[in-house]
């Protein structure tokens, strides 16, 4: 993990020696996946993120690590395929956070979408509405994905079910269902926590060479660099590059305009999630995604995460300089398509816990329908006065390691550098060592558990990977869990806040932690998350009580959670 720092040394790091060969804007993956790979390569390389890290695009997604099945339909072959083996990478490099996930497809007819699909690949490409695809279009996609998947190792190959025999292993299931298809594909639980390591791996790879700071700005360009704004002072100050990569994510042309170069290179999409506190649909989903058409054919998925339900998603244009908040339109979609699949199951209001919606940073599509824009990704080249530019546009989270790589060999030709090191083997994070069996797994807890409780050691190593162990590091023999964060421990969350870069309580609960997606907190919670890391932070009292004003603001307006009650709050 990373080490320990006092706040905003990082910031300090930047100001201090203000150039870099490269400065990437953008702390979400795609900017710390690129961060990492050229660390690795030697180069000097700076990160600003205005948030905090990985709060954007990246923190809004379904959690799918995945070839993108879907996408076979609008003819992606490259980006499938290039995903499929980024997946299968991750459930190796990354098996403390990317795991296989069983998925199945229920299917309400045969024929349906054969004869649209190759129309709308050859002819319209994704203009006009998209139909409901069939038993046997889906049999296609399947086999392909498998051809694609193939070495894949740990990732089994799909199986068709008839209604009955499907109907017996998902009881809960709509008996209108014809079929179901199942396959695998992989999820990540802790996207947040992922793109963390690969950030920390990234850094300590640079050792004093690597900086990246969050809640800095590109707000300007200057002869030869660009000027940027500490966001928790106002304060400003100009960092020369030789090359610049913006990798601002659905923010890109923003970006570009504020760099003095406006471009027209984006066209993001809307995408919103709930998160359900629902025994009963979780038993249904029978530990499965349950991926799917719903009848306006988006394709849509109800999936089992932390002992919850995550129900996702929407596909509406939208414009980035407007925050992205799940409305009642979005929830009442989602009611629908669950009531769809397990019409037998009751959904209401007071079950969600969390909500959650971001921008997807896709390419300007003119009159393409959302859903069949394409999620492959290109760099475009430019300059600022002296300075290259290298902006990104799109780019999944799966398929976050390829772009690094690409990127990163963009800029070494841009600075006339060579590559050294490859990431396709290469851990991330926890990861490196992680136990993936029973028998391996009792090995490392009874070797790194310090005198600990061993279930204390498995939940961090499920919560950390390998990592787990400089946590334990800092936690006494009985530590003790903090008031109304059942399963956090005070000095967990110190040590959080005192290695992690946490700036505002809100980085806490959101993305260092589960506490905001599990739902059921309180105020008394938030003090207490508060109070674990003041010390650390060094927080007054009155710095304190603005924290939990700002976090509690924060939950209700981003993620409609109402502190201690059940159900979302209404929008604001
Ligand atoms: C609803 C939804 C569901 C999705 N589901 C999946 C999925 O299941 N699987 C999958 O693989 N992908 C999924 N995606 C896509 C994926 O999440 C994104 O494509 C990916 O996270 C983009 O990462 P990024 O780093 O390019 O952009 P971002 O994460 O948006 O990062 C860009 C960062 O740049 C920062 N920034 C902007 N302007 C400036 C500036 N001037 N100075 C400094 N910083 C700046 C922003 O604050 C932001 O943090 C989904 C996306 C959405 C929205």
């Amino acid at each position: 993990m990373a080490e320990r720092r006092s706040p905003r040394s990082q910031v300090a790091a930047l100001r201090d020696r203000p150039s870099a060969d490269v400065l990437i804007v953008g702390g979400g993956i795609n900017g710390i996946a690129t961060f990492r790979e050229l660390s690795l390569q030697g180069v000097d390389v700076a990160l600003v993120e205005r948030g905090d890290f990985v709060s954007g695009a990246s923190s809004a997604s379904s959690h799918m690590v995945h070839g993108g099945i879907r996408y076979l339909e609008n003819g992606e072959f490259r980006l499938v395929r290039e995903a499929v083996q980024e997946r299968n990478r991750l459930t190796r490099n990354a098996p403390h956070y990317v795991k296989p996930l069983r998925t199945t497809i229920p299917i309400f007819s045969t024929f349906s979408g054969v004869l649209t699909a190759p129309f709308r690949l050859l002819v319209t490409h994704g203009r006009g509405k998209p139909r409901e695809r069939g038993a046997l279009l889906i049999k296609v996609g399947l086999v392909l994905y498998d051809i694609f998947s193939r070495g894949g190792g740990r990732i089994p190959r799909h199986r068709f079910h008839g209604r009955e025999r499907s109907l017996r292993q998902l009881p809960r299931l709509t008996p209108g269902i014809k079929y179901t298809a199942t396959y695998f594909d992989a999820s990540m639980h802790s996207p947040e926590r992922l793109a963390l390591d690969v950030l920390s791996d990234g850094a300590a790879a640079g050792r004093e060479r690597a900086r990246a700071a969050n809640y800095v700005a590109a707000v300007g360009s200057r002869e030869g660099g660009v000027r940027l704004r500490d966001e928790t002072t106002g304060e400003e100050f100009d960092f020369g590059a030789r090359v610049v990569v913006n990798a601002s994510g659905p923010w890109t042309d923003l970006t570009n305009e504020a760099l003095g170069k406006p471009t027209s290179y984006m066209g993001g999409t809307k995408g919103s999630h709930i998160v359900l506190d629902h025994p009963e649909l979780l038993e249904a989903t029978g530990g499965r995604e349950i991926f799917f058409e719903h009848s306006d054919g988006r394709i849509v998925l109800i999936y089992p995460l932390k002992e919850r339900v995550l129900v996702g998603t929407t596909d509406i244009d939208a414009d980035p300089r407007e925050p992205s908040v799940c409305t009642d339109d979005e929830v009442q979609y989602f009611f629908d398509l669950i009531g769809h699949v397990f019409p037998s199951i009751r959904v209401d209001r007071s079950q969600i816990v969390y909500t959650f919606s971001g921008i997807r940073p896709l390419p300007r599509h003119d009159d393409t329908v959302p859903g069949f824009v394409s999620r492959d990704y290109r760099i475009e080249h430019g300059w600022i006065g002296r300075v290259r530019t290298l902006s990104l546009v799109g780019g999944k989270w799966t398929t976050f390691r390829a772009l690094g790589e690409h990127m990163a060999d963009e800029a070494l030709a841009l600075l006339g550098a060579k590559r050294v090191a490859s990431t396709r083997t290469t851990p991330i994070g926890g990861g490196a060592g992680f136990p993936t069996d029973r028998a391996s797994r009792r090995i490392w807890i009874a070797k790194h558990g310090r005198g600990h409780d061993p279930e204390l050691v498995s939940l961090l190593l499920d919560r950390y990977g390998t990592r787990a162990d400089e946590v334990l590091a800092a936690l006494p023999r009985t530590p003790a869990e903090a008031p109304g964060l059942p399963r956090y421990f005070v000095e967990e969350l110190a040590y959080l806040a005192s290695h992690e870069d946490v700036v505002h309580l809100d980085d806490l609960l959101l993305r260092r932690t589960s506490l905001a997606f599990i739902g059921g907190l309180t105020r008394g919670g938030l003090a207490a998350a508060a109070e674990a890391i003041a010390p650390v932070l060094g927080w007054s009292a009155a710095r304190r009580a603005k924290e939990l004003e700002r976090a509690e603001e924060i939950l209700l307006r981003e993620h409609r959670v109402t502190l201690g009650g059940p159900g979302i709050a209404p929008l604001g």
